[in-house]
């Protein structure tokens, strides 16, 4: 069985993250989805928020899934979790300098596991996390950007 996994902040999961996943799950048996967490960098929705979000996101597809949460290297739970990958997303040309950095490093650290990278379909190449909250603190239409669920639990992240 071939076990991926997929680690990113998720605050909160996008469209974008969702088709990396459904792309994913064509190649891989498994994926792990491991949420970071960095008690140095601030998000708006905490670990078991972002738990809770990515679950109900990817319910279609729970059979195949485990969500996890790291505090610590992501190739040491791709190693403990039995993942032979790592699977990251690319949007543009900007992704690649600090994915060709994180892979190398990874290598460094244990070269045994490996990364692939899937490309979003070209309607979410320009859709971040950090834009969707952008666009949520004035307010702005998300609807093409993440499921409704997601969106009404932003918006009252910013009170609107
Ligand atoms: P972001 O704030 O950029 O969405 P994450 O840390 O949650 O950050 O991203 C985790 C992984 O998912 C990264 O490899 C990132 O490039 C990828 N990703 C996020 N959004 C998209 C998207 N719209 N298309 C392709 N990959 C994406």
């Amino acid at each position: 069985m071939k076990t991926g996994l997929y680690p990113g902040s998720f605050d909160p999961i996008t469209y974008g993250h969702i088709d990396i996943v459904k792309r994913a799950l064509n190649v891989f048996d498994k994926l792990i989805i491991l949420i970071s967490v960095n008690p140095n960098k601030k998000t708006l929705f905490t670990k078991e928020e972002r738990v809770d979000l990515v679950s109900r996101a990817l319910e279609s597809c729970s059979d195949r899934i485990e969500i996890h949460t790291s505090e610590t290297l992501t190739v040491k739970h791709a190693k403990a979790l039995g993942a032979t990958h790592i699977v990251r997303g690319l949007r543009a040309l900007t992704d690649f300098e600090y994915e060709f950095q994180m892979t190398h490093a990874n290598r460094v650290l244990d070269k045994s596991v490996d990364s692939v990278f899937f490309m979003t379909d070209n309607k979410y190449s320009f859709l971040s996390s950090t834009t969707v909250k952008e666009i949520a603190q004035f307010n702005g239409d998300l609807s093409t950007f993440a499921p409704p669920f997601i969106v009404s639990a932003i918006k009252k992240k910013y009170n609107h």
